[in-house]
């Protein structure tokens, strides 16, 4: 198999020219070229001819076009489907911050995970993405808007603890100073709470941001809208949730999608208080995007307002999504279903 030069660090460049008679520095430079947007091994301009030729037979570098791209008219957020070399499709949205650019990425094409509010599930999982392809949407996104990128949120299509290896690999590699040079701490996770792979994650030495998918106050609640709560339960997330905060010293965040009649009750806000008092924890309330195929409604303005503030009573730190691009169907998932009709 070739090699994909986009997932691959410095040291392995290096370690890969030296496998081919060439001195280390043709790594460095191939890894330098990549960044600066070279997605042909021929467009190496600073590499002699005849290795160029040895590393095609040996290598390759994965591509992302861009299959469509949808532009809010309210506040420039761009969604875009991105298909891959083998055709798949993902999805990734650009949006402005005052604090920065932030681009919301996927990790896998499709998921198992199987949420019932999710779009990007509906079809199972195809397969998880490479740490190229995670740094591809962002890079092509980059070059499209010529703008920079300060922020990334894994919470596009997939299950990023279903990916492990790749993930942590991307983010290692996000963050190299001759790559795209972006902190961690400017990085948030999104899992639905594969509680094995968090305590694997806390060990990583990783400052990123641990987002956990909760959207219920209980077990029995959550099993209806999230299968995994069927092989975890609430208290052995949570369990593993506080040993990750007392590993890395970093605050969780807990979204919660507040979906009418079913999870957004005064008494709902209160077990999930009960539940989430004392932890260095924050939480967001993301009133839930209505997808084609499921009859879930979106809370009611006050019942949202009733429900920060009933959770605000037990000293939780709560934000309510503000929603951008909601001319273009923002949400993950829903414009690769239309796309390939799931
Ligand atoms: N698999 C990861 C990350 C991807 S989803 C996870 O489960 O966290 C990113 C976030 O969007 C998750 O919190 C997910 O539960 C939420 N989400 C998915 N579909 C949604 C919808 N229709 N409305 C609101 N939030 C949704």
């Amino acid at each position: 198999m070739k090699a994909d030069l986009l997932s691959m660090f410095p040291q392995e460049l290096e370690d890969l020219t030296l496998s081919l008679g060439q001195p280390k520095y043709r790594g460095t430079q191939i890894f330098e070229g990549l960044y600066r947007g070279i997605r042909d091994i021929d467009q190496f301009t600073s590499l002699p001819k005849a290795f160029k030729a040895v590393l095609s037979e040996n290598a390759f570098i994965p591509t992302a076009t861009i299959k469509r791209k949808l532009v809010s008219q309210i506040d420039g957020t761009v969604k875009y489907l991105f298909q891959l070399h083998d055709g798949e499709t993902v999805e990734s949205v650009f949006m402005q911050y005052k604090h920065g650019n932030t681009m919301c990425i996927s990790t896998q094409v499709g998921c198992r995970m199987g949420c019932a509010f999710c779009a990007s599930t509906k079809a199972g999982l195809v397969r998880s993405l490479y740490p190229s392809e995670m740094l591809l949407q962002i890079l092509e996104a980059q070059r499209d808007l010529d703008k920079r990128v300060s922020n990334i949120v894994l919470m596009g299509m997939g299950e990023p603890l279903d990916n492990y290896d790749n993930v942590i690999k991307f983010l290692r590699l996000v963050n190299q100073e001759k790559g795209l040079n972006i902190g961690l701490r400017h990085i948030s996770l999104s899992t639905c709470g594969l509680v094995d792979k968090i305590d694997r994650l806390a060990d990583e030495n990783l400052p990123v941001t641990l987002s956990v998918s909760l959207h219920a106050p209980n077990d029995e609640k959550r099993k209806r809208t999230m299968p995994i709560a069927n092989k975890y339960s609430i208290k052995e997330l949570l369990a593993a949730c506080n040993r990750f905060i007392n590993k890395t010293g970093r605050r969780i965040s807990f979204e919660y999608a507040l979906i009418s009649g079913e999870n957004d009750s005064v008494d709902d806000a209160k077990e999930l208080g009960l539940l989430l008092g004392g932890m260095l924890c924050h939480v967001n309330l993301i009133p839930v995007n209505p997808i084609k195929e499921k009859n879930f409604k979106r809370s009611e303005k006050n019942a949202i307002k009733v429900f920060t503030e009933t959770l605000e009573t037990y000293k939780i730190n709560v934000t309510v999504r503000r929603k951008l691009g909601a001319d273009i169907n923002a949400s993950c998932g829903q414009l690769r279903a239309e796309e390939t009709n799931n």
